[in-house]
């Protein structure tokens, strides 16, 4: 999970030192993090990978639910394939590099993407500054290179302290932390009217006590805020502190708050989607085998809705939309608000199986995850090339990238200085 992707992070460094890559290890204050680099000179083109799992998502590749590990943590979003994907087409493209090709070839090791917010820090600390543009993509159960948009999205613990008491002999001593953070989810869930229809506020309660005799002295709930636009965001967070705020007043508690993490929605890329497409056509879907059949007819069949997308799919590349948004965060996001970034989804899930889910960490397990993992290294793997070989890409891709920033724009992330929370899966 999130900064503990120790062995993750060890096997994917040793696997770019083999091929010839020069690596810096424990960039940004964050142990997994790490930056391999390969060439010299302009341009400076970096290829993105994942590594981290999710909490209890721990799954064998099966269509029936069976974990590996109890409560285990497993990969519903599917990193185990991003970061060797982009492995895999950082490996062919320094290759094609080493045949006499000028320019500098980056792989960002880039921990806990899950909440864990691990690119802002590495931007951050200026890691991404001289990058022309970045390349990556995700785990879906589709081919697609639609250049999308999706939510910008603020995280944190609140964290209110009273006075234990006897529940029952003396509760008038008392001062519940778990009444503040009750009070506080009722003022945000009525906010839910007084918000933009495409704002997404969740939350859960982290600590509520110890025994219902006893008057509970600490609670937390944890917060997650999303919206397409980071600027209204912000105006959505401040009025979640103020009720935060306002519970503690009202229930004679004090609240503390440590914003967790905090991603920008991603700025997208019409031309490098355009030049994504292109290689992904080139490359095209992939056929399942008889037993992978099977086994995706059966594993549609443990989902709560019927999919709406047809099996087959896989084979199928998207026709690319414009201006979508998608429901979900990434801290991908932030360093697109830095450098013009590529990226391509590929159908490593079964169609309709939804990412975060243990279906998904089946499909990530198994023969089909590796189909689509390695459609995704090849489109990323020609894309590089492409932009080593023409520069107007490069050129093109920043035109873009500057009127869409708009003239004055300041990037800053929302985590301002805090550390990089390399204990919050703790
Ligand atoms: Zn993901």
């Amino acid at each position: 999970m999130g900064y503990q992707e120790a062995k993750s992070s060890a096997l994917l460094q040793q696997q770019l030192r083999t091929a010839g890559f020069t690596v810096r290890a424990g960039v940004a204050e964050i142990p997994t993090a790490f930056v391999a680099s390969y060439g010299s000179g302009k341009p400076v083109i970096a290829i993105v990978g994942e590594f981290d799992a999710l909490p209890g998502l721990s799954q064998e590749p099966t269509s029936r639910r069976s974990a590996v590990v109890q409560d285990g943590a497993g990969h519903g979003c599917g990193h185990n394939l991003l970061g060797t994907a982009s492995l895999a087409a950082a490996v062919a493209v320094k290759e094609w590099l080493a045949a006499g090709h000028p320019g500098t070839l980056r792989y960002y090791g880039t921990p806990a993407e899950e909440g864990g917010s691990g690119k802002v820090y590495m931007v951050r600390a200026g890691l991404f500054s001289d990058v022309d543009t970045v390349v990556s993509w995700h785990p879906a159960d589709r081919n697609d290179a639609s250049p999308s948009s999706n939510l910008a999205n603020i995280t944190g613990k609140f964290r209110f302290r009273g006075i234990a008491a006897h529940a029952a002999a003396s509760p008038e001593k008392g001062r519940s932390a778990l009444d503040a953070v009750e009070a506080m989810d009722y003022m945000v869930n009525m906010m839910r009217e007084h918000v933009p229809q495409d704002t997404r506020i969740h939350y859960i309660i982290t600590r509520g006590g110890a025994a219902p005799n006893v008057v509970p002295d600490f609670a937390e709930a944890y917060y997650y805020a999303r919206q397409p636009d980071m600027r209204i965001l912000d105006g959505i967070w401040e009025r979640i502190v103020d009720a935060a705020k306002g519970a503690a007043l009202g229930t004679g508690t004090t609240m503390e708050l440590e914003v967790t993490g905090a991603v920008w929605n991603v700025l997208p890329n019409e031309y490098l989607g355009g030049l994504m497409q292109k290689n992904l056509e080139r490359v095209g879907g992939f056929t399942y085998t008889p037993e992978e059949q099977k086994f995706a007819e059966e594993l549609r069949q443990t989902l709560t809705e019927p999919p709406t997308i047809t099996l087959g799919s896989q084979e199928k590349i998207q026709t690319p939309r414009q201006g979508a948004v998608g429901s979900a965060s990434t801290d991908l996001a932030d360093v697109s608000w830095n450098v013009p970034t590529a990226q391509v989804v590929a159908a490593t899930f079964v169609p309709g199986v939804p990412a975060h889910s243990w279906q998904a960490t089946a499909c990530a397990g198994g023969t089909i995850g590796v189909k689509g993992m390695m459609v995704a290294a090849k489109t990323m793997a020609l894309t590089t090339i492409d932009l080593f070989t023409d520069p107007s890409h490069v050129q093109k891709a920043k035109e873009e990238f500057d009127r869409r920033r708009g003239p004055g724009f300041v990037y800053k992330t929302r985590l301002a200085d805090r550390k990089p929370a390399l204990d919050y899966r703790k």
